[in-house]
């Protein structure tokens, strides 16, 4: 009896392989394929066409249309005549299927001569030219019908693959084709039996073999389904094994408050000149839960702009500091460190010892004093950016780290601030990620997956949306004297141009530019201030002290200002280019404004014909809040990876589609959640294979985030 593929232990790496193991290819051939990013078996595997031909499906030579490629039967009629001209040739013929014909002409490939004999019958596959009243097929490929009259069950769908320098069409089928007659009956199943019956799924065998040569429509829709099911669910399960790992056997400092600390926390709260909203009051609960137990938390704390995080955050730090522990802040930009920095010293005076600031401007004799200070203990609270990262950084006793806008640090990094020792156990800090990247839920499951999730799905009270409209360049008189009035009225005003790193001395110019005829020409009466990447960290300090103190009324500034900059007074931007930034980005920036009690407005100033771009500015003007502008964004640009895995410390998905495919993503959690319900510990033999395949297929992925 042959083995059960079901029971047959894993084939062990064949995933692995190198491509130049396979017979045929030789080491040129191996090169070329690495260039498409292909080095494993597995990889060729997973090198799925991206289109298929259909030979199966016949078009009637009555039907042929100019500009398509269609696949039709006929027969040889004359003997095909060839031309020669130097180099070039042109062979031609004429096809016939009763009494319609049409002419077949083939550039430059004379050996097809002695392929095509008359009478012969055979499928031909090409573009279709008319030619005047008569249609034309241009070099179609083509392959004898053994009995014309009998359907054929060699001609399926042909699949069309991605090529690179040097591997035609026909190579790549060819090497696909050698490859899976050696791992076809080998193929390991990853998924477990229950789980294929549950969803319909394929077996893997079927899957990846079917892909490269299906007979039909629905083969090709059944091993996409099960293949991007596959990739998701190995995926999912790995990012929940990683979680369930983090959660059950790291250890981490339990923070339960006692007596004192709890007045404290209590006194903290009062002292703010808010009541915090529910959600921030529901997610700061969860967060406290968590820090209370001895394995470390990793918890995303998700919420749109303005949502309020900060507090929160501060709420974290202020137990850690309570429990004789120290806490971290890490900010993507010096900017957003800075400004974290001011208001938790503002609003956690009275609450003890302030935190102190670690950026790469640092002084060397003050960032001295921090070092020292974080690494005998007595300094409990510290922001900073990546700088924090540091090796020279050592904590006494971290017990928290908390990273903003963390979709700006991959996961790597996120990871590695703060394992350190304590009294002989290895103790890892507590995680909390704010992020007010809004994603939808499908995305979240894998980006997020090895996180819990709090969500403030709720703005403080009295705030108003931020007014949005479109306009152009010609707008510009009127939009200057709104910038006037608001400026007269004591109110402040963004004005954001574009920056690229592909042009950055252009868009440099150009935001310098607009400064000069703002602050020379046109309101030479008011303080305006520039603001950008290149200047020196001490200019841009000042400016942006300038600009919160009130001091500088008009801030033109690039994208530096997309996070975090927290400055109510401010209730007009203008952005330039509008058509320049994406739709995400767009909402971040226009978060900077609407933070105060007076009413904000944003004008998005582009020129630009583009229907796509004139479409996707009107949108923003109308999706009030982050979840509406990512759907909206979706909707236009089509499925796309913009958040791309990569830059997550993610595998890249070769199926399926975090956008597409969404329902199978709700598939796949239930899938898992059904599992690691009945068995947690993936004992059964089943689940141990697959957890056997989620690390050997992803080895690199899960070594560098720890499992
Ligand atoms: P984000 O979630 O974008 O980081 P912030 O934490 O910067 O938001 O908060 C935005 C503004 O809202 C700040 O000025 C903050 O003081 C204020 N704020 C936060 N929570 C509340 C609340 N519950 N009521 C009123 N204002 C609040
Ligand atoms: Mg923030």
């Amino acid at each position: 009896m042959p083995p059960d593929p079901e029971t047959k232990p894993v084939k062990q790496f064949l995933w692995q392989q190198p491509v130049k193991m396979l017979p045929g290819v030789a080491a040129r051939r191996a090169t070329q394929l690495n260039k498409l990013g292909i080095e494993t078996w597995f990889d060729l595997l997973c090198w799925f066409p991206r289109d298929y031909e259909n030979w199966a499906d016949l078009v009637p030579l009555s039907e042929l249309a100019d500009g398509q490629e269609q696949t039709f039967q006929a027969t040889v009629l004359q003997k095909p005549s060839l031309n020669r001209k130097g180099r070039l040739s042109m062979l031609r013929t004429v096809l016939g299927d009763g009494p319609l014909r049409v002419a077949a002409i083939w550039f430059n490939q004379p050996w097809l001569a002695d392929k095509l004999a008359v009478g012969m019958v055979c499928r031909f596959h090409g573009l279709i030219k008319r030619a005047g009243r008569t249609f034309q097929v241009q070099n179609p490929a083509f392959e004898p019908v053994g009995n014309p009259d009998e359907a054929d069950p060699t001609f399926g769908y042909k699949p069309v693959y991605r090529l690179t320098a040097g591997i035609n069409q026909g190579v790549m089928r060819q090497l696909i084709q050698s490859l899976l007659t050696r791992t076809s009956g080998n193929l390991p199943e990853p998924l477990p039996a229950w789980l294929r019956r549950r969803f319909k799924l394929c077996a893997a065998d079927f899957a990846y073999s079917r892909i490269h040569q299906p007979a039909d429509e629905h083969d090709i829709e059944l091993c996409r389904r099960r293949i991007g099911f596959e990739e998701l669910f190995l995926l999912r399960t790995g990012l929940w094994l990683l979680r369930r790992h983090r959660s059950q056997e790291a250890h981490a400092l339990a923070l339960e408050p006692d007596a004192t600390a709890r007045t404290a926390l209590e006194a903290f709260l009062d002292r703010l000149p808010f009541e915090l909203t529910g959600a921030q009051r529901r997610s700061w609960q969860e967060i406290q839960a968590d820090l209370a137990r001895s394995h470390p938390m990793n918890r995303l704390l998700q919420g749109d702009v303005g949502s309020g995080k900060t507090v929160v955050a501060a709420l974290a730090m202020l137990a850690c500091t309570l429990g004789g522990a120290q806490s971290a802040l890490m900010a993507p930009t010096s900017i957003l460190a800075r400004q974290h920095h001011q208001t938790l010293c503002r609003i956690l005076e009275g609450s003890g010892p302030a935190p102190v600031l670690l950026t790469g401007a640092t002084r060397a004799a003050e960032k001295r004093d921090i070092l020292a200070g974080l690494a005998d203990g007595s300094i409990r609270m510290v922001v900073g950016t990546h700088a924090l990262l540091e090796d020279v950084v050592v904590f006494q006793r971290l017990a928290l780290t908390i990273t903003d806008e963390q979709h700006r640090f991959g996961v790597g990094q996120r990871r590695r601030l703060g394992q350190f020792q304590d009294s002989g156990d290895s103790i890892q800090p507590h995680v909390l990620v704010m992020s007010a990247t809004p994603i939808p839920r499908s995305l979240a499951l894998v980006l997020y997956g090895d996180m819990d999730v709090s969500l403030i799905d709720e703005l403080p009270a009295g705030r108003s949306p931020v007014a949005t409209y479109t306009a152009a360049s010609r707008d510009r008189p009127r939009i200057e004297q709104l910038m006037r009035r608001t400026a007269g009225e004591g109110r402040q005003v963004y004005v954001v141009c574009p920056m690229i790193e592909e042009q950055e001395a252009l868009d440099l110019e150009s935001v310098t530019a607009v400064y000069n005829r703002l602050a020379q020409q046109v309101f030479p009466d008011f303080k305006v201030g520039l603001l950008h990447g290149s200047l020196r960290q001490a200019v841009k300090d000042e400016v942006m002290d300038d600009f919160m103190a009130n001091k500088l009324q008009i801030l033109v500034s690039t994208t530096v200002i997309e996070v975090g900059v927290d400055n109510p007074n401010a209730t007009l931007m203008v952005i330039e280019n509008a058509e320049r930034f994406g739709l995400a980005q767009l909402h971040q920036l226009r978060g900077r404004i609407g933070r105060g009690a007076h009413r904000s407005l944003c004008v998005l100033i582009s020129d630009s014909n583009d229907d796509l771009g004139r479409k996707r500015l009107r949108a923003i003007c109308h999706a009030a809040d982050g979840f509406a502008v990512a759907e909206q964004d979706l909707q236009l640009r089509g499925p796309g990876d913009f958040f791309g895995t990569r830059q997550h410390g993610l595998p890249p998905l070769r199926m399926a589609n975090l956008y597409r495919d969404t329902a199978l993503m709700y598939e796949v959690q239930q899938g898992l959640e059904t599992m690691v319900r009945e068995d947690p510990d993936l004992q059964d033999p089943e689940h141990s294979r697959l957890r056997a395949q989620i690390v050997s297929r992803y080895s690199d992925v899960f070594r560098n985030i720890g499992l």
